[in-house]
């Protein structure tokens, strides 16, 4: 059986940048990835609507050691997908990548010290066997293979097309067509301004609002830094000076709900036509960032809202016509294309299963270690992002954690690291966010505990310090060897 020191699960932004930082900080580590797909990039090769860009900004979501030069902060799926693919070339890393090659379980053996990882070739079925010392789960956090669709009445009988934002047909063409767009979220947001190139009218239709505001497509000072910095201490200037942006948005709106609630309220205001209903479909029930804000670059979604090409329906739909919806309230939307902007599917470790020595693991019954291992479970860790700011920031400092852990094992003759669960204390779900596709299935996560090493804080400043400074060795993990076995032994 083929054997690695480190099997890196998927090629998107978080299995690239821990190749790229394992070449960095571990040279000496033979790894491989294992992809599903046919092509690398994860979300943003797979994500192909119109209009599709990050809601982050480019500096904190790209990669800490690999500058983002474009002027376009906010950018666009093609780019992204070109960022992730220069840097995999750069790495020299297309050799090391297995594509399609989708994991399916992973058994734990603490004899040997090695994960026996199982991959089905997507093309053949073949199954093919893997040995490593340590598996690194970069699966992101959602099904690839169907997007979250509700069931609506009377669907059957619509004689338009449907279409989910996750598996965007090459062959629509909505020139001149009547859109109807369901949903409230950063996709549907997205989408609404970006169709509004070609289609006759776009109708973004949403249960209950969220809140949403402008952010600058390009960033000024950005720029200027660049201009006199050089490239690396500009990205890491501006990395932080987005991060903190980023944290006191966060920290107003879970500090005075009521003062940030009526900052983005007026934001809103300032960029619609006057008398525009906002209580209706810009004001959620809900706190700022107890779901995610949806970001809009320069406003593009109020501008169209503002030309008359889009309009927003706060409503619940009772069912799909022939021609179109019919609302609670009664109202008829006559629609020639309806895409279903209704969400993800969540998925833990890309749907693989684990055993350690023959007893499968329950995700949900461990308790997430540092945001990064799950307890009882060695040598693997998870990159989970941030749900609070750009995904990406916190998989970075995951895998410079992972290569610390691993250098440090190396330095101290260790071969196996086990986070440990806490032993008193209330448990709490992962993830505090209140969003849809998050409560859908929150029971399929790890727990986090009440204080760290087990509390998940979704605070960068924190995670700079637990992930990257404090000590290794702590009560929630226990570094150890792997016995030697009767023959090596004899060996000896
Ligand atoms: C439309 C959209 C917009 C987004 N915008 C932002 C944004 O602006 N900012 C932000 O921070 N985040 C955003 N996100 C979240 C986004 O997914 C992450 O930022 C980032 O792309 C995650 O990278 P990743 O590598 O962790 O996961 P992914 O991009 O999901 O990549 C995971 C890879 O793992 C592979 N894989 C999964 N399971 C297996 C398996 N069992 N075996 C082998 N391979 C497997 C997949 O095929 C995929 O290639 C967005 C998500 C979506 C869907």
């Amino acid at each position: 059986m083929e054997q690695v020191d480190v099997l890196i699960v998927g090629a998107g932004l978080s299995g690239i940048g821990a190749a790229c930082h394992l070449r960095r900080q571990c040279p000496g580590k033979t790894f491989a990835v294992l992809e599903a797909r046919d092509a690398l990039g994860g979300t943003w090769d797979l994500f192909r609507y119109p209009g599709v860009r990050s809601d982050s900004d480019m500096f904190t979501m790209g990669f800490s050691f690999r500058p983002w030069t474009s002027a376009k902060v906010i950018a666009d799926g093609p780019s992204i997908r070109e960022y992730i693919e220069t840097t995999a070339r750069e790495y020299d890393l297309e050799r090391r990548i297995r594509f399609g090659h989708r994991v399916v379980r992973a058994d734990w053996s603490s004899a040997d010290g090695r994960w026996t990882v199982e991959a089905q070739r997507t093309e053949t079925g073949e199954v093919v066997q893997l040995s490593c010392s340590f598996l690194f789960s970069c699966t992101g956090y959602y099904r690839y293979d169907q997007g979250h669709a509700p069931s609506f009445a009377g669907l059957s009988q619509f004689r338009g097309r449907v279409v989910h934002p996750q598996h965007w047909p090459d062959d629509l063409d909505y020139e001149g067509k009547r859109v109807v767009v369901i949903g409230s979220g950063a996709t549907a947001v997205t989408l609404v301004p970006a169709m509004t190139d070609k289609a006759a009218h776009v109708t973004m239709v949403q249960r209950s609002p969220s809140y949403v505001l402008s952010l600058p497509s390009v960033d000024v000072i950005a720029d200027r830094l660049r201009r006199v910095l050089p490239a690396n201490t500009a990205n890491s200037v501006i990395r932080w000076k987005n991060v903190v942006i980023m944290m006191l948005i966060y920290q107003l709106s879970r500090r005075a709900p009521t003062l940030m609630r009526g900052l983005l309220r007026k934001a809103a205001a300032s960029r619609l036509p006057d008398g525009y209903d906002l209580d209706r479909h810009f004001n959620p029930r809900y706190d700022p960032w107890d779901q995610r804000l949806c970001f809009v670059p320069d406003g593009d979604l109020f501008k169209s809202l503002r030309a008359g090409r889009a309009s927003i329906v706060t409503d619940r739909i009772d069912r799909f016509t022939p021609t179109g919806l019919r609302l609670a309230s009664g109202q008829e939307l006559d629609a020639d294309v309806v895409v279903t902007a209704t969400g993800l599917n969540l998925l833990v470790l890309g749907g693989m299963r684990l055993a350690v020595d023959g007893v499968e693991v329950d995700v949900s019954d461990t308790v997430a270690y540092k945001g990064l291992m799950i307890s009882g479970v060695p040598n693997l860790a998870l990159a989970i992002g941030y749900t609070n700011a750009s995904w990406t920031l916190k998989c970075d400092l995951i895998i410079q954690h992972v290569c610390r852990v691993l250098n440090y094992m190396d330095a101290h003759g260790h071969q196996v690291v086990t986070p440990l669960a806490p032993t008193t204390g209330p448990l709490r779900p992962l993830l505090d966010l209140q969003s849809g596709y998050i409560m859908r299935s929150i029971d399929q996560l790890p727990k986090q505990g009440v204080a760290a090493p087990w509390r998940v804080y979704q605070n960068y400043l924190r995670d700079v310090y637990l992930l990257r400074r404090a000590p290794l060795v702590d009560k929630g993990v226990r570094f150890s060897r792997v016995p030697a076995r009767p023959r090596d032994a004899i060996a000896l």
